[in-house]
């Protein structure tokens, strides 16, 4: 695997704010489950409009 894994530790997450350079919110990333929260997620992520990799 590679990439870094980055934990996410707040109880309330804030809104995403990750956008593409094409304007699109959304991306594609290995993620990591504890029962059914979002623990953590692999960079770079990917974009699924463009398929650009972004990292924050
Ligand atoms: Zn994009």
């Amino acid at each position: 695997m590679s990439g870094e894994v980055i934990s996410i530790n707040r109880k309330a997450p804030e809104p995403p704010t990750l956008i593409c350079a094409c304007g699109s919110g959304w991306f594609t990333a290995l993620v990591c489950f504890d029962g059914q929260s979002v623990t953590g997620y692999s960079l770079p992520v990917k974009c699924i409009d463009c398929g650009q990799e972004v990292t924050p």
